[in-house]
């Protein structure tokens, strides 16, 4: 996309239980698009989305990562190939040549490679990076309530704050010249979006908002979601513009191609 190269990298492919995945939705409508499996599973992606510029490096989301414990791993159904790591040591890079890391929220799935274990304690992987991360959602990770307790490990961004790379924004928030973060809510307290606009080309990266193809209408959203209705106003303004531009857009979470242009993927 004009002068930046965009990769979609794949740490590994999970499961989560379709009904939670699609809310209020009944199963005979969403099990059409993404079968169950015998226990009521859905296959799912872990996308992060690489931008290459000949200045810079950016990593958009960092995974599930290594710290899940075997008995979630069967939860979750986890299907590792090769990780993020490898995906961009196959893309010739090192975790030192990742100059920004942008987080669209702390959820586990989300941030798993954000840190790395030493020893007893954990570290910032990419340690030349500075995190991008909106301040309403790390105060949220770090003093989260009893309805998102289970979906936040601290283990996985406590050590960021320790280790200087932590940079929060406080809503829409221009982190390099065409790359922006938006605060969405919606999913969380401070889930946020990335934009990124090169010449007339823009793309999208839509996290937990739009986590999958599937999840394309406007009410077809996750019962995870603190805010409904936020998130399905936020959406809705957000997809409708894309679809009129034919953005190119971002799933964090499709099992497929991670990539979709916004203008074939029809009624919001
Ligand atoms: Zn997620």
């Amino acid at each position: 996309m004009g002068d930046w190269e965009l990769v979609a990298l794949r740490d590994a492919f999970f499961r989560l239980d379709g009904g939670s995945m699609f809310g209020v939705i009944p199963k005979v409508l969403w099990d059409r698009k993404k079968p169950a499996d015998e226990r009521n599973r859905i296959h799912l992606g872990l996308n992060c989305l690489l931008v290459k510029s000949p200045n810079w490096t950016a990593l958009i989301e960092a995974g599930i990562g290594d710290k899940i414990a075997p008995a979630d791993e069967d939860i979750y159904g986890l299907e590792r190939e090769t990780g993020l790591p490898a995906e961009l040591a196959a893309e010739g890079l090192e975790t030192d040549d990742i100059d920004f890391v942008i987080l669209s929220h702390l959820h586990l799935d989300h941030c798993g490679w954000a840190t790395v274990r030493d020893g007893d304690s954990y570290h910032p992987t990419f340690k030349q990076a500075r995190y991008i991360i909106q301040k309403s959602e790390w105060q949220a990770a770090a003093k989260p309530d009893r309805r998102s307790r289970a979906s936040y490990d601290s283990r996985n961004f406590e050590a960021l704050q320790k280790g200087g790379v932590l940079h929060l924004v406080d809503g829409e928030h221009e982190v390099l010249p065409g790359i922006r973060v938006m605060h969405t809510g919606g999913h969380t307290w401070g889930h946020q979006i990335v934009v990124l606009e090169s010449g007339d080309s823009r793309c999208v990266f839509l996290g937990d908002l739009v986590p999958t193809l599937a999840h394309f209408k406007t009410n077809w959203h996750m019962s995870w979601d603190l805010f409904p209705l936020e998130l399905m106003a936020v959406k809705e303004g957000l997809l409708r513009e894309a679809a009129e531009r034919d953005d190119l857009l971002f799933f964090t979470h499709e099992d497929g191609e991670a990539f979709a242009r916004a203008g074939i993927l029809g009624e919001v």
